[in-house]
C-alpha cells in the first residue's frame, strides 16, 4: 500500500526545515533561517507560506495531506500538543495554540514532538535504529540532544521528560551554572552555546589561537586541535565528557545501540572511537557490547520521524 503524506516541519534554533513526507522519503522540502530569537508567532505566516509553495509544487492540496508533525526544541505534551517550555528560542511558543493554527490554515490535525525524540524516532522507524527495541541518540549541535527508545516504545514519562534530558546529566558537581539553572550539566561543560564562555574559563585563552577568531564552534575546536594548545585541551575535555554522558544514557537506558548525530559528528573519526571505548570499555554489561554507530538521516531525522507520528 502507498504510505500516505505527511506534511512535516522542524523547528531548529537556526534553521526551519519543512517538508512533505512518505514514510522515509521526502518528496519535496525547504528551508529557512528560524529566526527563533524572535519568536514564533512572527515566522508562522511566512512557514504557511513556504508549505503552500510545497504542496504546490506537488501539484498536492491540503487535503492529500494525513496531517502536520512539528518538531521542536523544548518539553512538549504530545499528547495535548504543547509545548510546556523551551529555553532561549521561539519563547513565545508556549502561549501559541498551534492546534488551532494547523486547524485555521489546512483544516489538519497536528502532531507535536520534542525535536530529538522526533529524531529518535526517524533513526528508530527508517535509520540506524530499525530492528532494535532499545536505542539511545544522543545528538551534538548546539546543545546535547537525547531521547530513548525502551521495549519497543519510545521514552516520554509521565511529564514528557523522560529520555530528552541527558544534555543536563550531571557531568561536573563543580561545575558552572547551565541554562536550566542547575551547575555542572554536560550541556553547561562542552556544548556549542556555551563554547565561548568554557573558553573563557581557561587563563590561556587569550594567548590561544582562537582568541580573536570570528566564529567559535566546534568545527573550529577541531580544526585548530592539531595547531593550538587550548584547541586540544578543550576538545579533549569536551570528548571526554560526551563520553561520560554517553555512558551515563547507557547506564540509564540500557540500549543495544546508541546512536550519535548532529552537526559536531562531522569530526566522526575523533568522536565515535573516543565514545566506543568509553562506554564499551568502561560500561557495566555483563552481557556484551553496545553498538556505538553514526546516525544515518542525518538532516532529515526529525521531519520523517515527527512525520511518522501523524501515520
Ligand atoms: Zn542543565
Amino acid at each position: 500500500m502507498k504510505q500516505k503524506t505527511v506534511m512535516a516541519i522542524d523547528l531548529g534554533g537556526t534553521r526551519i526545515k519543512m517538508g512533505l513526507v512518505s514514510g522515509s522519503e521526502i518528496l519535496f522540502s525547504t528551508e529557512m533561517d528560524s529566526q527563533s530569537g524572535n519568536g514564533l508567532r512572527k515566522r508562522l505566516p511566512e512557514i504557511a507560506k513556504s508549505m503552500n509553495d510545497l504542496l504546490k509544487q506537488a501539484s498536492l492540496s491540503p487535503s492529500d495531506m494525513a496531517g502536520l508533525g512539528i518538531a521542536i526544541p523544548g518539553i512538549v505534551d504530545s499528547v495535548n500538543n504543547k509545548i510546556l517550555t523551551i529555553n532561549d528560542k521561539y519563547n513565545d511558543a508556549p502561549d501559541i495554540d498551534l492546534n488551532q493554527w494547523a486547524q485555521e490554515t489546512w483544516g489538519l490535525s497536528l502532531f507535536l514532538e520534542n525535536d530529538t525524540r522526533s529524531a529518535m524516532l526517524g533513526e528508530w522507524k527508517y535509520g540506524k535504529g530499525r530492528g532494535y527495541d532499545n536505542a539511545v541518540l544522543m545528538n551534538l549541535g548546539t546543545g546535547i540532544g537525547t531521547s530513548a527508545v525502551i521495549e519497543g516504545k519510545i521514552l516520554r514519562g509521565k511529564h514528557f521528560q523522560a529520555g530528552i534530558l541527558g544534555g543536563h546529566f550531571i557531568v561536573n558537581v563543580k561545575g558552572e551554572q547551565c541554562n536550566c539553572g542547575n551547575y555542572g550539566c554536560a550541556e553547561a561543560e562542552a556544548s556549542t552555546w556555551n563554547l565561548p564562555e568554557i573558553l573563557k574559563r581557561y587563563p590561556q585563552h587569550a594567548d590561544s589561537l582562537l582568541f580573536g577568531q570570528p566564529k567559535i564552534d566546534f568545527k573550529t575546536i577541531f580544526q585548530f586541535a592539531d595547531s593550538d594548545p587550548l584547541a586540544l585541551l578543550v576538545r579533549n575535555e569536551c570528548l571526554e565528557i560526551w563520553a561520560a554522558c554517553a555512558l551515563n544514557l547507557v547506564n540509564a537506558y540500557d540500549p543495544e545501540i546508541l546512536i550519535l548525530g548532529g552537526g559536531i559528528m562531522a569530526s566522526r573519526d575523533i568522536i565515535l572511537p573516543c565514545i566506543e571505548q568509553k562506554v564499551n570499555g568502561n560500561g557495566w554489561a555483563v552481557w556484551g557490547k553496545v553498538i556505538v554507530t553514526e546516525a544515518s538521516l542525518i538532516n532529515t531525522a526529525a521531519l520523517v520521524g515527527v512525520g511518522s507520528l501523524v501515520i
